[in-house]
């Protein structure tokens, strides 16, 4: 249970000259190495459930910026909306518009990223690309939800070919969505690469990498 300063200093030695953020994927992890992580100046932290980001929230400094990164249900993004940096998985119509609406009772605009299915496995949400295209014509119609850009997840597999393909495919269909008259947004956030894959990720265009194992050690 502790953090690796080394890869910490290495990444963001990586990362910031090329301006890509870095979210320290901390599920699972103990308030501890989030804090200890955050004593050398990290911000953002993702987490992938409710309950537990709403636990860890309420005890960690209230400058962390805290990114959803898992799998949201429309019935608990009322505990997550008070305060929720960004959330990186949205995949359908009704979550964003739930979304919308507990913006609203917050008074706030939440960012949101669209998560695109370009892996081969079955298991990963997403929407592919027709889907995709048909939620863009309708999110003008939420005024307290800010989409931001796509995330996504490539393949688990030491296959770097593959791996490179699917993140190009990401990075198409971002390009594709600030084109005049698609979404009418500037999308600026492409979310993909974490630790086994992020090196590929930056080299096709990522702009936001999701880092877990790496820095807080593998997840038993
Ligand atoms: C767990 C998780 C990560 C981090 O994975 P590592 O391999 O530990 O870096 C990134 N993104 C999502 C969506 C995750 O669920």
């Amino acid at each position: 249970m502790s953090i690796n300063v080394q890869a910490y200093q290495q990444l963001i030695a990586e990362l910031s000259p090329k301006n890509i953020s870095l979210v320290a994927v901390s599920k699972i992890k103990p308030v501890s190495d989030i804090k200890a992580l955050y004593d050398l100046g990290q911000r953002d932290f993702g987490e992938n459930y409710v309950q537990e980001l709403v636990e860890k929230q309420s005890q960690l400094p209230g400058d962390i910026r805290w990114h959803f990164i898992g799998h949201l249900q429309s019935n608990k993004v009322k505990y997550i909306a008070p305060f929720v940096h960004l959330i990186h998985g949205v995949d359908s119509f009704n979550l964003l518009k739930e979304i919308n609406k507990q913006a609203l009772k917050n008074n706030r605009i939440i960012d949101c990223l669209l998560q695109v299915h370009v892996a081969q496995e079955e298991t990963k949400f997403g929407l592919d690309e027709r889907e995709l295209n048909e939620l863009l014509l309708q999110v003008p119609a939420l005024k307290n939800v800010a989409l931001k850009g796509l995330m996504g997840m490539a393949s688990f597999s030491d296959d770097d070919a593959l791996v490179r393909n699917e993140f190009r495919q990401l990075k198409r269909l971002f390009d594709h969505m600030g084109q005049p008259g698609i979404s009418n947004l500037k999308p600026q956030i492409l979310s993909m690469g974490m630790s086994g894959d992020y090196q590929i990720a930056v080299q096709e265009g990522s702009t936001m990498v999701r880092v877990g194992s790496l820095l807080f050690g593998a997840r038993i």
